[in-house]
């Protein structure tokens, strides 16, 4: 065991062993919040020698907003369950990437009638369900709308840019925007379609569907291989990372609501219910309202968001489907998005396994299981969609604040909070953290940089006069 007199000072480059030297006072920095954005953060900054890490998390497990409730024996997710191999959190934690399955990965939408095509669309499917006549008006429509909406200033114009308006109509991608929030598209700021829709304008885009078109006919598409989060559940995946950051020397606490934060001339002191420690510096990655209330500073606007109701069932049949994921494009039923297990994990007990998501909009007041099973399976057989098969209800879960909602008149002012907030010193990252609509791997892309924001500091706090300064003894 090292004295604090002999610490080990490790370097980027430049491992120093042993050596004996007076202890230097390390930069201690605080994380709030254990979920994907945290615990990156943590390790990559322990790693980039920011300082002595501590992560605090409410709960008693890391994780987060990646959850798998079990129900009748089966863990089931809240989100999606399934990663990018390149998805920076197994650069971070190589060893995690052996607990995933394996799986191709199939992606499709339904439309109105019931027909079915790649998600969010492919040229050779939509001509199937829509015809040729049709096809060709959507090609004279986004070479209009190329003109027509030029100035990409709202949300539908930027839609109508990239996909042209028979597509943006007809093709079910205003339902699915709507549906998400709850609002008219011209009510949501364009800033949703940069954080959200990036992945999908760009795949609607004609040049991409052209090119991937022809791709596709001169070499048929092989499904994307993607990564199933660990068979027992995102639980597993947490703990494996939990034993990576305490190995690697992040102090990880679990259980630790931090419920108050002040700052002196000497630092930031981050209070528990248990204890109040000091800390040179404070990422959060908890609600920007809590971070607001922690700090007691006043915010201006309401940071709204979109409740999730996520529906659990097993179903015995034919679904009527054939993919991991069914996305909602038709104008029926109030559901999001359907997620089938069995492609990555096969089936249960002769069951497929489905999760089915709801997006419930702020205000929308109690919410009614049963009414929202009843709509669901309406829509659902509507579309030709479980039909073939006998289907049971097993349990629910609701995800509050699943999705930050961006409304055109708020987004200046959501701005001006946050920076309050970082003015007064707290650094915001994260998808609740910084209210940002980010996905899994952009969170963990968005830690990794705020890491090397943190070493940086750390580097230039390190000056020759403070670097080693002799310890209180
Ligand atoms: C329903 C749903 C579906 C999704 N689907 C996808 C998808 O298909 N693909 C994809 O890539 N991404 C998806 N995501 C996004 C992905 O889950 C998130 O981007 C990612 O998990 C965000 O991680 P985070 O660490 O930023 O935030 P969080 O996971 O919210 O972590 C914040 C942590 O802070 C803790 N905390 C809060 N208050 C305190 C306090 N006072 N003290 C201490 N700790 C506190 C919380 O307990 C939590 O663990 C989905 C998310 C949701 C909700």
């Amino acid at each position: 065991m090292e004295s604090p007199e002999t610490l080990t000072f490790r370097f980027e480059n430049n491992l120093v062993e042993g050596a004996e030297r007076p202890a230097m006072k390390r930069r201690r920095v605080a994380v709030l919040g254990g979920g994907m954005t945290g615990s990156v953060l943590s390790l990559h900054a322990k790693r980039l020698n920011a300082g002595e890490i501590t992560l605090f998390e409410r709960a008693d497990i890391l994780g987060g907003l990646h959850k798998s409730p079990e129900v009748d024996g089966f863990p089931y997710d809240i989100g999606a369950f399934f990663f990018s191999p390149d998805h920076p959190v197994f650069r971070i934690f190589p060893g995690l990437i052996d607990h995933f399955v394996e799986f191709d990965l199939r992606v499709r939408t339904v439309t109105e009638g019931g027909k079915q095509d790649r998600y969010p669309l492919s040229i050779s499917g939509y001509r199937k369900n829509h015809g040729s006549l049709t096809m060709l008006r959507a090609g004279a429509s986004i070479l209009w709308n190329k003109w027509a909406n030029r100035t990409r200033d709202t949300l539908p114009a930027i839609c109508r840019y990239y996909v042209g308006d028979v597509i943006y109509m007809g093709g079910g991608l205003k339902n699915y925007i709507e549906r998400l929030y709850s609002l008219h598209d011209h009510e949501i700021d364009p800033l949703f379609a940069t954080k959200r829709m990036a992945k999908l304008v760009d795949l609607a885009g004609f040049r991409n569907r052209f090119a991937t078109s022809l791709r596709d006919a001169w070499k048929p598409r092989k499904h994307a291989v993607a990564l199933a989060r660990p068979r027992a559940g995102f639980q597993h995946m947490y703990a494996v990372i939990e034993c990576a950051l305490t190995a690697e020397g992040v102090d990880v606490r679990t259980e630790a609501n931090v419920q108050g934060i002040e700052k002196d001339e000497r630092g930031f002191l981050v209070s528990t219910d248990r204890k109040t420690e000091r800390f040179d510096a404070v990422v959060s990655t908890i609600p920007v309202p809590v971070t607001a209330r922690l700090i007691d500073i006043p915010i201006h606007q309401r940071f709204e968001t979109v409740s999730l109701l996520t529906l659990f069932y097993s179903f015995e049949g034919d679904p009527g489907f054939d993919a991991e994921v069914m996305s909602n494009f038709s104008n029926s039923g109030r559901w999001k998005r359907m997620i089938d297990f069995s492609g990555p994990y096969g089936r249960s007990h002769e069951l497929h396994r489905i999760s089915v998501e709801i997006p419930l909009a702020p205000h929308s007041g109690p919410v009614d299981i049963q009414a929202a099973h009843r709509d669901f399976m309406a829509s659902a057989h509507s579309l030709g969609l479980l039909v073939d098969g006998d289907i049971e209800l097993l349990g629910h879960h609701l995800t509050p604040h699943a999705y930050p909602i961006y409304r055109t008149d708020a987004v200046a002012d959501l701005e001006r909070d946050k920076q309050a907030i970082s003015d007064w010193g707290i650094l915001l990252c994260g998808r609740q953290g910084a209210f940002d609509y980010v996905s899994s791997a952009a969170a963990a892309a968005n830690a990794i940089a705020m890491a090397e924001r943190l070493a940086r500091d750390a580097a230039t706090a390190l000056t020759p006069s403070n670097r080693w300064r002799p310890s209180h003894s």
